[in-house]
């Protein structure tokens, strides 16, 4: 059992059911409160001074604040986020996608106070949780295609991978803050991942080694003539004989009748093995 198993045996009851669906609504709600003006994001935003001053609410709405794409783009998100997130509650179980949510969160919130300044406004929105979960999802289903722009198939793989670079690049070039973002909202993708990523290198090292090994055996000649030391490699058309369990290529077959103080003459002094 592992020590996810045990986890969820204890806390599993604590799951929060259709976590996507309540995430989407919570971010159409507070769309809905922003541009009516009944709350301005930068109330919800997570920032370490406000919350240590009492505004805890913000450790959780920073999560509601919707990506700012635009309401198509957002639409389109929204319902991508809420695609992939069921896929991955069906197949993990409610329990384990709650947790990869809240060490994303969790991740984020200590990146946060961990005071490098302000990381770029989208890294600390609801949109900073959308990549792992997308990540997570390409990871267990990489040939599932998507439509690009309703058009272009592509496979989810490939677009993780833009994705993976894209965020690559964030790391080299972008600020303190950005950077520590990037490796907090990923953090959960290699918890749960790592592991098996592991295993899957060893087997893939283990699968070569052995490849090479058998290659090499193949590459042993079968047999050898006791005389010259030619191989059924070296003499390909040759057919070889054997008396008492040495070889003879056809040019030497004659020599095996004889007594052995000739053949080890013949052989310059030693039988070739
Ligand atoms: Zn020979």
């Amino acid at each position: 059992m592992t020590f996810l198993d045990r986890l969820e045996r204890r806390f599993g009851g604590l799951a929060i059911k259709n976590l996507t669906l309540w995430i989407i609504m919570g971010q159409v709600l507070v769309y809905g409160l922003t541009s009516m003006g009944f709350v301005g994001t930068g109330q919800l935003t997570m920032n370490p001074e406000l919350v240590l001053r009492g505004q805890l609410w913000r450790l959780i709405t920073f999560v509601l604040i919707p990506p700012d794409y635009g309401l198509i783009f957002m639409v389109l998100g929204w319902y991508v986020f809420f695609l992939i997130g069921r896929t991955l509650e069906g197949t993990w179980s409610e329990f384990r996608y709650n947790l990869y949510l809240l060490i994303c969160v969790l991740a984020m919130i200590g990146a946060s106070f961990a005071g490098l300044g302000e990381p770029a406004p989208y890294m600390i929105a609801g949109a900073a949780i959308f990549p792992s979960v997308f990540f997570a999802f390409a990871y267990l289903y990489p040939n599932v295609e998507f439509l690009m722009f309703f058009v272009i198939p592509a496979k989810v793989k490939w677009l993780a991978a833009f994705v993976w670079g894209m965020f690559l690049i964030q790391l080299m070039i972008g600020t303190p803050a950005t950077r520590l973002m990037i490796l907090a909202s990923t953090v959960n993708f290699f918890l749960f991942f790592g592991p098996d990523m592991l295993r899957r290198r060893k087997a893939v090292a283990r699968r070569n080694a052995f490849e090479a090994k058998q290659r090499v055996e193949a590459e042993q000649p079968f047999h050898r003539c006791c005389i010259c030391g030619a191989t059924d490699r070296t003499k390909p058309d040759d057919q070889f004989y054997y008396k008492d369990g040495r070889g003879y290529c056809e040019e030497h077959t004659a020599l095996m009748g004889q007594p052995e103080a000739e053949q080890l003459a013949a052989a310059g002094g030693a039988f070739k093995e």
